[in-house]
């Protein structure tokens, strides 16, 4: 029996076309007259449009709420999902979207391309064509990125390359497919849910920031996203080493008694926050920063989108954020 995939568009490289010189995102007709192919890739397809293709630099909570929706009201019509995406925040939408589709026994995959589909060169095709096969599989279960011969767990990716096909990492997590002349899934490092009802939650909030740490930096630039926001992700050096001046030490700690959530994500690509391991980091486990470990910016930022937006009181949200909920962290 063939599969039944939904192709869902958002816009990205992968769709756009040149209009006076500049890049801009098409409609899903166009971009099947340009890859005829689609219509004979095994699988039944059928697409939707979100209601305004984006370059996905415009991402947004709003068009999270709507793919998410769209999931929830396709869920049982389809085997599977493939989302065009453009790849710049392709990892923040494969984070949230693993936290918003709790409970999923079906593909969800994310691609997109380096090179627009119409053009020689383009990585469009195979990244396609290959998701398709894989949302088709049967053996994928979870939300994914797949990207220039690699499938990766969503919530572990990173973009790492403006440049090359090979765009994405993930630093901290095994890839959980390659394509080569046969996809060979590595079956150990994919999810395996226990099938039961899907909860798809579309309460997020938009009420975090992210504090980059650099030496030097200016406590009227700590104070400001301190001020700003709920829920803030730390960034600091190494294992999750800060400067230990007091005024620095003081403005965590006054942001905590006020009930924020501030989580350390050191700014390596690799490896994981380890707070205590250095004089540098000990005091922020004392005052109540809490431990991202090994999750990439883009899942600690958007779990923490996820938990705020679910009410949930501060010591609830800090004990989740060390919680392994979809496979984003290693606890
Ligand atoms: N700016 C584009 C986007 O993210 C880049 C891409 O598609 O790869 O929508």
């Amino acid at each position: 029996m063939m599969k039944k995939i939904l192709l869902v568009y958002t816009g990205g490289t992968i769709g756009m076309v040149k209009k006076e010189d500049v890049l801009s995102p098409f409609n899903f007709d166009e971009l099947k007259t340009a890859f005829p192919e689609l219509k004979d890739c095994g699988s039944i397809l059928d697409h939707v449009t979100i209601s305004e293709p984006i370059d996905s630099s415009n991402m947004s909570i709003h068009v999270w709420i709507e793919l998410a929706n769209c999931i929830k009201k396709n869920y049982t019509k389809y085997d599977g999902f493939v989302i065009l995406h453009g790849s710049d925040t392709m990892a923040y939408t494969a984070s949230m979207l693993s936290f918003m589709l709790e409970g999923i026994s079906k593909p969800v995959i994310l691609t997109g391309s380096q090179l627009p589909i119409g053009i020689k060169r383009t990585d469009a095709k195979e990244n396609l064509i290959t998701s398709i096969e894989i949302a088709a599989s049967n053996i994928v279960k979870e939300v994914c990125v797949y990207f220039e011969y690699q499938l990766y767990r969503g919530n572990r990716v990173v973009k790492v390359n403006a440049d090359n096909f090979d765009a994405f990492q993930s630093p901290n997590y095994p890839v959980l497919a390659k394509a080569g002349v046969k996809i060979k899934y590595k079956k150990q490092y994919i999810n395996n849910p226990i099938v039961s009802e899907i909860n798809i939650h579309t309460n997020i909030s938009d009420d975090v920031g992210i504090l980059k740490l650099f030496p030097s930096i200016k406590k009227e630039v700590v104070k400001a996203v301190l001020d700003s926001s709920k829920g803030i992700i730390l960034q600091t050096f190494g294992s999750g080493n800060a400067t230990t001046n007091n005024w620095f030490i003081e403005e965590l700690t006054n942001a905590i008694k006020k009930d924020k959530v501030i989580v350390n994500i050191s700014q390596c690509l690799s490896g994981s926050v380890n707070q205590g391991h250095y004089q540098t980091s000990e005091i922020l486990q004392k005052i109540g920063v809490i431990s991202g470990h090994d999750m990439t910016l883009e899942a600690a930022l958007t779990k923490l989108m996820f938990l705020l937006g679910a009410r949930l009181d501060r010591k609830e949200i800090c004990k989740k954020i060390e919680t392994n909920l979809r496979g984003e962290i290693t606890i």
